[in-house]
């Protein structure tokens, strides 16, 4: 099969809303009025985000929910994506596969498939989505720039901050896969959905422009990805432990319950995957106190749960406090230091 068979064959689906989809130099979009166009990228590679013989029906929603994932980050509704695919060979089931999970999940969020480029190599996936926000605040949130996108950057001192769904449960999965750890078989296939399906917050993002304050997607691990946020808001922040514990669903759901995983693993193994693992794709955000009915209605409309972990404070760097509001000594990130591919040999 040549490259435009496999085009053709895998990657040519109905595009009603783009006015020219695949087949010609360029897809052409025509962007609503009012809207910023949001854009994002993402690469996967074979054996540094993903196992070469992971499911290619599961790789397929993967690599275009982490791209959706930073959609929803800016609370933006997707609408295109390109596909820069890299293959070293041509098999049919495979690619079968992959096209359909690919196609899945573009169908769920409406988001049409309208060019790319096909090339032969080490298998890689890079892809390109194309969202909208309108592009004028609202609801009295201003970041500074004018966009009704969310951003990193409008955190404020007092501001709550808040995660969406469970947190560290695709890094434990991650850990069971490389034979780091062992985890009971009822608890893997959980964690491991976590890990191979994730679900990009898309509904949430969007119903929470007029609330949050600032928003980023978690793929790096909690502490990384709200670093972020406290960075380019120039603020620090007090999480609760507490709060943070029971975000582990493995945790919660372990045979004998939470004290039976702490017993297994360490007390402060949760904390770290909670705190350092990557790969959940919820999003974390703040918005002000006065927004907190906002935000429990943001949660029911997208059907998304939400907990309030902390709050923004002055300075920089997150502490971790007890039910007292006392300042917890410093976790050990141990192997879950925050994964930067330049750091690594
Ligand atoms: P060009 O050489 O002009 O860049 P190509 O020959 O690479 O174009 O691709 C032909 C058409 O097929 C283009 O419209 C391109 O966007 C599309 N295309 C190529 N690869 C893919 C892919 N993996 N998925 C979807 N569309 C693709
Ligand atoms: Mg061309």
């Amino acid at each position: 099969m040549g490259e435009f068979d496999l085009i053709r064959r895998f990657f040519t689906w109905p595009t009603p809303r783009a006015v020219v989809g695949v087949g010609d130099d360029c897809a052409l979009l025509a962007p609503n009025i009012g809207t910023h166009l949001a854009i994002s990228t993402d690469t996967l590679i074979s054996g540094r985000h993903f196992f070469a013989d992971v499911d290619p029906y599961a790789l397929g929603q993967k690599a275009l929910a982490v791209n959706l994932s930073d959609l929803a980050a800016c609370g933006a509704r997707p609408s295109a994506f390109v596909l820069a695919l890299t293959l070293p060979e041509v098999n049919t089931a495979w690619l079968e596969a992959f096209a359909k999970g690919l196609f899945d999940l573009a169908q769920t969020h409406g988001c049409e498939l309208i060019g790319g480029d096909t090339t032969r190599g080490p298998l890689t996936i890079t892809i390109t989505v194309f969202g909208e926000v309108p592009n004028t605040p609202a609801g009295g949130v201003t970041h500074g720039i004018a966009t009704g996108a969310l951003l990193r950057s409008g955190a404020l001192v007092g501001d709550d901050i808040y995660v969406s769904g469970s947190v560290g449960d695709a890094a434990l999965a991650l850990r069971a896969l490389q034979g780091k750890i062992t985890l009971p078989v009822s608890v893997m296939a959980a964690a491991r959905a976590r890990l191979e399906r994730p679900e990009p917050r898309v509904a949430l993002g969007m119903a929470l422009r007029e609330v949050a304050s600032a928003c980023a997607d978690v793929s790096d691990g909690l502490r990384g990805d709200l670093g972020h946020i406290l960075e380019r808001s120039q603020l620090g922040a007090a999480l609760q432990w507490d709060a943070l514990m029971p975000l582990l669903a493995t945790r919660q759901n372990y045979p004998g319950g939470a004290l039976a995983f702490d017993a297994s693993f360490g007390s402060d193994f949760a904390a770290q995957c909670v705190l350092g693992g990557g790969d959940d794709y919820e999003l974390v955000f703040t918005a002000a106190q006065t927004k907190r009915m906002a935000v429990t209605h943001a949660a029911k409309q997208s059907a998304t749960p939400v907990t309030r972990i902390g709050t923004v404070v002055s300075g920089h760097g997150i502490a971790l406090l007890d039910t007292n509001g006392k300042t917890l000594p410093p976790l050990d990130a141990g192997d879950f230091a925050a994964f930067d591919h330049f750091s690594l040999g």
